[in-house]
């Protein structure tokens, strides 16, 4: 006779279940660069877009990631610049065809390139194989 036992109210236990709520940790997303063709986490690459005009289109830099459309994928570096731009890979990766004025591009990437001098976190700057 020594008093009841505590009631155990087992409703207290959240028991909910069938919630998978815990997140994946990926690595950083990566792109691959049009020129290069290497593939570099996104922050390291710009973005460009092109905007179709009446008789030529313009590429256009969107360092924001803002602008709507498909995107390509460069690195801010001239030298992958113009190896997008002789393996027309523009066209294929933004789906357009005929005829491209990257000259606001390539003033950018140009800017860029002269302002940061080489882009830091990139090992390897031992690519500059120019054709002289
Ligand atoms: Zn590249």
């Amino acid at each position: 006779m020594a008093g009841n036992p505590p009631r155990n109210r087992a409703a207290r236990s959240p028991a909910r279940r069938g919630r998978l709520s815990f997140v994946v940790r990926r690595a950083l997303p990566e792109r691959t660069c049009v020129g290069c063709r290497r593939r570099a986490p996104v922050h390291e690459l710009l973005r460009i877009v092109v905007v179709a005009g009446e008789s030529v289109s313009r590429l256009l830099p969107d360092p924001v990631r803002r602008l709507p459309g498909r995107g390509a994928h460069l690195h801010p570096d001239p030298a992958c610049l113009e190896l997008a731009q002789r393996r027309r890979a523009f066209g294929r990766a933004l789906r357009f065809t005929g005829v491209v004025d990257s000259g606001e591009l390539a003033e950018y990437i140009r800017a860029s390139t002269v302002t940061s001098g080489h882009p830091a976190g990139r090992g390897s700057h031992s690519k500059v194989g120019r054709p002289t």
